[in-house]
C-alpha cells in the first residue's frame, strides 16, 4: 500500500446526492510529506462530497493539533488546527488547477487523492511564527538561549547540552529516546554522523540555526 493510498476519494464512483468520508492526520502523515516542522499530529477531517451529477462540491472541515517546537524557548508547542477548505471538482479533458476554486482533473482518473489538498489545508492553517502566548515560554530554556546566542561567536556545544539536559525536569529521570546512556560519548568518536541524536543535541541544532540568522 501507498503512502497515500488511504487517501484515495473514489469519485467516479460516486452517485449523485452527499457522501461522507473520515480521515485521520498522524505524525506519520507529516513525516510521509517530509515536513520536518510537525512533530506530532492528531487531525480528524469529515470530507462531505455533494455531486450533482456534473461537479463534485468537496467540504473538508479539519480539527485537531499538530505539535511543533516554540521558535522562542524550542519547548513543546502544540497548536489547535481548526479549519475548512472548500473546492469544486469537476471531470474535464486535461489535468487543470488554475483556478483555486475548481479542480478540472482528467475523465480516465477513477479516483482523487486529497492527501495533497490535506497537507496544505493544514500547513496554511499553522502561523508563520510558532511560539507561545506571552509568558508561557519554558523560562529556563529561554534563558539558556538567551546566554548562548549573547556568545555565538564561541559557543561551547557540550555545556550547552548539559544546560538544556540540566533545565529540562523529563530528562533527568531516564535517558533520552534512541540515546542510551554512553551513545553519546561514543558519537564524538568514529562513525558520528550515524550516532542517534538526542533531543538536546537536535534543539541545539535548530538553536544554532536560529541564532545564524537573527543574530
Ligand atoms: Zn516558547
Amino acid at each position: 500500500m501507498g503512502k497515500f493510498t488511504a487517501f484515495k476519494l473514489p469519485l467516479k464512483s460516486l452517485t449523485k446526492g452527499t457522501h461522507s468520508f473520515d480521515y485521520h492526520l498522524d505524525k506519520q502523515f507529516f513525516a510521509n510529506m517530509e515536513n520536518t516542522d510537525v512533530r506530532d499530529a492528531d487531525i480528524n477531517v469529515r470530507l462531505t462530497v455533494d455531486y450533482n451529477g456534473d461537479v463534485y462540491a468537496l467540504t473538508f472541515v479539519v480539527s485537531g493539533e499538530v505539535l511543533l517546537l516554540c521558535d522562542r524557548c524550542l519547548d513543546d508547542l502544540h497548536m489547535p488546527i481548526d479549519t475548512r477548505y472548500e473546492i469544486t471538482v469537476k471531470y474535464g479533458d486535461d489535468y487543470n488547477d488554475d483556478s483555486d476554486t475548481l479542480l478540472e482533473i482528467p475523465d480516465s482518473d477513477n479516483f482523487l487523492n486529497v492527501a495533497y489538498m490535506l497537507y496544505d489545508t493544514v500547513v496554511l492553517a499553522i502561523p508563520i511564527k510558532h511560539v507561545h502566548p506571552m509568558g508561557k515560554c519554558n523560562r529556563q530554556m529561554s534563558a539558556i538561549l538567551k546566554k548562548h546566542r549573547a556568545g555565538a561567536s564561541d559557543p561551547d556545544a557540550d555545556e550547552f547540552l548539559e544546560e538544556i539536559d540540566a533545565a529540562d525536569p523529563r530528562r533527568r529521570d531516564r535517558p533520552a529516546l534512541g540515546c542510551p546512556e554512553g551513545a553519546r560519548k561514543r558519537s564524538r568518536g568514529v562513525g558520528a554522523e550515524q550516532a542517534p541524536h538526542g533531543k538536546a543535541e537536535e534543539r541545539l541544532a535548530i538553536a544554532t540555526s536560529i541564532a545564524d540568522i537573527k543574530y
